[in-house]
C-alpha cells in the first residue's frame, strides 16, 4: 500500500530551534530528493509561508506543519500536526496562546538560570541569539555552552534544563485533547511525535494512544532515525491495535549534526497506511 515516495514530515528551521532558515531547509530537502515535506517548527507557523513558496519553486509537495507542545496527564508531549489550514482562526489563537506561554516560560527560565548558573541576562542573551522573544531551551543551552557553564548541549539539559533540574519551568501547554480538536477543525491530522522519547512504559504508551485515538488523533510517528528494533516492533504493534496511520520524519534541526540528515527517514512498515492518505 505504501507508495515509493521519499518524504520527511518532521523538521525544524530558524522559526523555532533549527539552524537554517525555512527556504534553506527546503533547498536541502530538494538536494536529498525529498518529494513530500512538512516543516514542523515548535509552536509556531512563522516559517510556513517561506517554506511553502520555496517548495513550490522546487517542485516539492508541501504539507503545512507544526510540532505542538501538549500536556497529557502529568506528561509534556509533542504532537505533530499536518495538512491543516494555516490561516484557520482556531489555529491562529492556539498558536498565539502557545507562544505567549513560551515567552513567559523563557523569561522565567532566564531568571532561574541567572541564579542557578550564575549568569547575567540569560533570557536577553537567548533572545538575541535566536532572534525570538520566546526562545526554546536549545537556545538557552547554546548560551550556557558559549559561556562555558556546561560542556555540551546534553550537559546543559541534564544539568539545568530538563524536567527535575533547577531551570526547568512547568508550562501551561494546550491539552492533547484540545490540540486535536483545533487541528481537526482546521482540516489537519494529528500525529504523536517520537513516541519512544517520553520514557513511557508500554502500558502508559498504550493508555496514551487509546485516549489520543478516542479524541480524534490519527497518526503515530513510527519512521524515525535511530529506533531500536524492539521499539520499532512496539510501534508497529500500536499502529494495528489502535488503527492509526503511520508517519515519519528525521526531526532535523541542523546540518551540524552530521549523523542526522534531512530526508533520511526509515521506510514506513509495508502493511501500514501512510499518514498522507488520511488527508486525501
Ligand atoms: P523546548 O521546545 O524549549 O521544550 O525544547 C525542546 C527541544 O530541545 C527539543 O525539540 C530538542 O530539539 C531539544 N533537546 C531536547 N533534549 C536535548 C538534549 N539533551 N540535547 C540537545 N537538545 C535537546
Ligand atoms: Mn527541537
Ligand atoms: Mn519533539
Ligand atoms: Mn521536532
Amino acid at each position: 500500500m505504501v507508495t515509493d515516495i521519499k518524504f520527511d514530515l518532521h523538521c525544524h528551521s530558524t522559526a523555532s530551534d533549527g539552524s537554517l532558515p525555512p527556504a534553506d531547509v527546503v533547498a536541502l530537502a530538494a538536494q536529498a530528493n525529498v518529494q513530500l515535506l512538512s516543516l514542523t517548527d515548535h509552536d509556531t507557523l512563522a516559517g510556513q509561508v517561506e517554506a511553502r513558496a520555496a517548495a513550490e519553486k522546487l517542485g516539492i509537495e508541501f504539507l503545512s506543519g507544526i510540532e505542538l507542545s501538549v500536556t497529557w496527564e502529568k506528561h509534556e508531549l509533542h504532537m505533530v500536526a499536518l495538512g491543516f489550514d494555516p490561516e484557520h482562526d482556531a489555529i491562529l489563537s492556539l498558536v498565539d496562546a502557545q507562544l505567549c506561554a513560551r515567552e513567559t516560560r523563557a523569561k522565567a527560565m532566564g531568571k532561574k538560570l541567572d541564579k542557578a548558573a550564575v549568569m547575567v541576562g540569560a533570557y536577553d542573551k537567548a533572545a538575541a541569539l535566536s532572534g525570538q522573544s520566546a526562545p526554546g531551551r536549545p537556545w538557552f543551552a547554546k548560551v550556557l555552552l558559549e559561556e562555558n557553564k556546561v560542556r555540551s548541549m546534553d550537559h546543559a539539559f541534564n544539568r539545568f534544563l530538563k524536567q527535575g533540574q533547577s531551570a526547568f519551568v512547568r508550562t501551561p501547554w494546550v491539552s492533547l485533547q484540545d490540540a486535536i480538536d483545533v487541528i481537526t477543525q482546521a482540516g489537519g491530522v494529528c500525529v504523536i511525535a517520537h513516541p519512544t522519547r517520553y520514557g513511557l512504559t508500554r502500558t502508559k504508551l498504550r493508555a496514551l494512544l487509546k485516549d489520543f485515538q478516542s479524541w480524534g488523533g490519527q497518526g503515530l510517528e513510527v519512521a524515525t532515525p535511530g529506533l531500536h528494533v524492539n521499539q520499532r516492533k512496539l510501534l508497529e504493534e500500536c499502529l494495528v491495535d489502535f488503527d492509526l496511520y503511520a508517519s515519519g520524519g528525521s526531526d532535523f534541526h541542523t546540518p551540524a549534526q552530521s549523523w542526522l540528515t534531512l530526508g533520511s527517514v526509515p521506510p514506513l512498515p509495508t502493511s501500514a497506511r501512510p499518514i498522507w492518505q488520511a488527508l486525501i
